[in-house]
């Protein structure tokens, strides 16, 4: 058997509204991948009778072994998927009193005596299963069809998750016993992607045609991700990735799952480095980006959102005058926030954000989106100059990104 093959179908119409952004087909079809499936469509889907029944012809009478769909299994008018996939299948749902009795022992752990609608969640398929829900209420169905398996989700990510992982995830691997690529992932920061490939071209013109190369850029860094067909040979593939580690060495923050913050967390721990942060025109996104790493209170000492001149001054020490000749948004005042944070927390280390976020405030010598980022370590004072483009929101992230990598390669040893 050949790789075998999935779809995804995402209902809902906040999706095709454009009032949500979906998660759970990225989720699904990361697994999916991960997993050894090829997943060969991912449709978006309005809660529309008509549209979602041609859906479900077209899919089930695909190649596809696996189809997963998400969405519509609440108990509101608009959630049509339970009895659809029913009609599909030629099948019926039944009420099942164990999955009420379930059902009700579950609200009653949370102190809810009685849900008006709960029977619509105990509908067991005739020729199909239920896979419980373990952080709410409505079950997944599931059927295996054929040759196909079959297995309607509920929309919330964090359900629709949980039964992958409880359940889901071990169906599929005994079903379809699928052989996982070879995959491996590389993150870099400070050095742009077209920099990046001109300095791998070389390696990359020696891959064989079956690895895949691909390319995920972001602010924080270019993430690399290679593949290898199932069943390739393992040493040869780990040649290959370190032949890549040892082009890309001075950039890697981490190989794996990994967020930059973290990285660059641990990078703090390992030299015995507290932090302190000073905020401008981030306005605290930096801190919270740290923040979200577990562990942060070992290095974090504590920031500053210093958003006035006042605040600048009076806080973080920032000389009048250099705000009166070379503007708050400046090299002077940068490296002055960065130092006077690593002071007022008694630090190792202070990083300072200061720019213009716009859309207004902009000048002909500073435009929108001119950011100045400095760090103070006992040995060295560093303040750099960025101009990013995008509205307040992208020059916002992008600061944020740009901090963390900054401060990650002034403590990174240099080659
Ligand atoms: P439903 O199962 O249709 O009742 O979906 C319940 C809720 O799950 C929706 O209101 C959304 O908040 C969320 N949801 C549904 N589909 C998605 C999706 N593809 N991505 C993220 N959230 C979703
Ligand atoms: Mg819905």
């Amino acid at each position: 058997m050949g790789v075998p093959k999935a779809v995804i179908l995402l209902i809902g119409s906040e999706l095709t509204e454009g009032r949500l952004l979906d998660r759970n087909g990225k989720f699904l079809s990361e697994e999916l991948t991960e997993l050894g499936f090829f997943v060969q469509e991912m449709r978006i889907l309005p809660d529309d009778a008509a549209l979602l029944r041609i859906a479900m012809q077209e899919v089930l009478g695909s190649e596809a072994r696996v189809i997963l769909s998400s969405g519509g299994l609440g108990h509101t008018s608009d959630d049509l998927t339970a009895a659809l996939w029913a009609e599909a299948l030629e099948d019926s749902l039944h009420f099942s009193s164990e999955i009420f009795a379930v059902l009700r022992q579950e609200l009653e752990k949370r102190g809810i005596s009685h849900l008006p609608y709960l029977e619509k969640y105990a509908m067991r398929p005739q020729r199909g299963e239920v896979l419980m829900n373990p952080v709410g209420l409505a079950p997944a169905l599931y059927w295996e069809k054929g040759l196909q398996v079959i297995c309607a989700l509920p929309g919330p990510p964090s359900e629709l998750q949980a039964i992958w992982h409880e359940h889901l995830k071990k169906r599929l691997l005994e079903r379809f016993s699928p052989q996982s690529p070879l995959h491996y992932t590389l993150r870099t920061t400070g050095i742009s992607e077209s920099r990046l490939s001109a300095l791998i071209e070389p390696w990359e013109k020696t891959l064989p045609p079956s690895h895949r190369l691909s390319y995920n850029p972001s602010w924080e860094g270019v993430t690399l991700h290679v593949y290898a067909p199932p069943a390739s040979d393992m040493d040869v593939f780990e040649g290959r990735i370190r032949e890549l580690r040892t082009l890309l060495q001075p950039y890697i923050y981490a190989e794996g799952n990994i967020p930059l913050a973290q990285a660059l967390l641990h990078r703090l721990k390992q030299a015995d480095f507290t932090l302190a942060i000073a905020e401008s025109c981030t306005g605290g996104h930096v801190a919270a980006k740290i923040v979200n790493i577990p562990g942060a209170s070992e290095v974090l000492l504590g920031g500053i959102i210093s958003y006035a001149n006042s605040a600048k001054m009076q806080l973080l020490g920032v000389s009048p005058e250099a705000l009166e000749t070379e503007g708050a948004v400046s090299k002077t005042v940068a490296l002055q926030m960065a130092e006077g944070v690593r002071k007022a927390f008694g630090a190792d280390v202070g990083i300072a954000t200061t720019g213009i976020a716009g859309p207004t405030g902009g000048s002909p010598e500073k435009p929108v989106g001119t950011v100045w980022i400095a760090v103070a370590t006992p040995t060295i004072q560093e303040a750099r100059r960025y101009l990013f483009p995008g509205d307040r929101e992208a020059v916002i992230e992008r600061a944020t990104a740009t901090a963390l990598s900054f401060l990650w390669q002034i403590l990174s040893p240099k080659v």
